[in-house]
């Protein structure tokens, strides 16, 4: 990777706010100067308070949030969220109804220019025209886009965007998520964006970082984390995937589809054999072991499940396929899409 420089560092950071229940059960993270790191996680695993503790709105009971060398939180540091000179968008975006786009962006500005700089923020995000509407005249995409200049305009040292899609439709929500990643670029800001949309959370990310049960169980590009996740809950966060438990032995781990590689486990070690759908490949054969049970487009693929082999699965297949309901098939991996991770 080019440049790695670590911009904000979070260590251990754990907060509860039930006795019996971690929201941040001891997280790690690390944001890359200029990059765009994806938080991504189910509902419930801590990712708004994450975002909270890092604005500053938060407190942490235990780790540390660092600026480089500086200290934003630990046990003794709680650095105000003023200070931080960290840009919001929230998923609701917040605005001030009763103030213009313009006065929206110059509101965290200060100096003489404080007007024009907001104008050329408006300006960059094709929004000039705008500047004297309020945001209930405005449309959604727009008020995200406002959101955002503003977030933007005070040049911050990171930027936090928390679900900034999940208001608009999904046609626009493509649209918007090139111009918010093109923005963040144009302006070589270090952001997170928090979203439970794995698609989304690829389709933005340079870095991907996975968050389960208050903890970040997983970082790095995500085409290495989808194809490389670290664990079931890992690869099951990025998208279906089936499940074997098995053993390793000399090497390999065994599957009703026949044996798959697992160098690096002990023998006997208790594996997990992670096989993503599009793995089974599926050949018509009227002595095969299974027979298909549902088959269903998709566009440039179809969905064939399948039972037999000890279960019940679902293959992604390339589209057109001779393969129906009812119609015996052999399977085999593709060990592309297949990994092997410990139980
Ligand atoms: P996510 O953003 O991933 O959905 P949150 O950070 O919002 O997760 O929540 C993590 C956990 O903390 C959840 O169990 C949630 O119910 C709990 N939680 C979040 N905010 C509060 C709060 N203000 N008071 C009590 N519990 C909270």
């Amino acid at each position: 990777m080019a440049d790695v420089r670590t911009v904000l560092s979070i260590r251990g950071a754990e907060r509860r706010y039930r006795a019996d229940h971690a929201a941040l059960a001891g997280a790690d993270l690390d944001l890359h100067a200029g990059r765009i790191t994806a938080l991504l996680g189910p509902s419930g695993s801590g990712k708004s308070t994450l975002l909270r503790a890092i604005a500053g709105l938060e407190r942490l009971e235990a780790g540390s949030i660092c600026l480089g060398e500086t200290v934003w939180n630990d046990t003794a540091t709680h650095v105000a969220p003023e200070t931080r000179r960290v840009g919001m968008v929230f998923q609701d975006y917040a605005l001030f109804p009763h103030m213009t786009a313009l006065a929206n962006v110059a509101f965290g500005l200060t100096g003489p220019d404080k007007t024009t700089r907001a104008q050329a923020q408006l300006e960059a995000a094709e929004l000039g025209p705008r500047a004297r509407a309020y945001p209930h005249e405005l449309s959604g995409g727009e008020q995200q886009r406002v959101a955002l200049a503003r977030a933007l305009a005070p040049e911050p040292t990171v930027v936090l965007l928390d679900e900034p899609f999940s208001g608009l439709d999904r046609r626009l929500r493509g649209e918007l998520r090139e111009r918010t990643v093109d923005a963040l670029r144009a302006a070589g800001t270090t952001a997170l964006i928090v979203t439970h949309d794995a698609e989304e959370a690829m389709a933005v990310a340079d870095e991907l970082a996975l968050m389960d049960n208050g903890k970040i169980i997983q970082t790095g590009p995500p085409d290495e984390v989808w194809m490389s996740p670290v664990s079931a809950t890992a690869a099951k966060l990025l998208g279906d995937v089936e499940i074997i438990e098995a053993q390793a032995k000399a090497g390999q781990a065994e599957t009703p589809f026949g044996p798959v590689d697992a160098h690096g486990f002990e023998d006997g070690e208790a594996v997990s054999v992670l096989i993503r759908p599009r793995a089974f490949t599926l050949s018509l054969d009227p002595d095969g072991p299974c027979t298909i049970t549902r088959r269903r487009s998709a566009g440039p693929h179809l969905t064939h499940r399948f039972a037999g082999a000890g279960g019940e699965w679902t293959a992604q297949t390339p589209a057109p396929s001779p393969i129906r309901e009812g119609d015996r098939v052999s399977v085999e991996l593709d060990p592309v899409y297949v990994r092997v991770v410990v139980a």
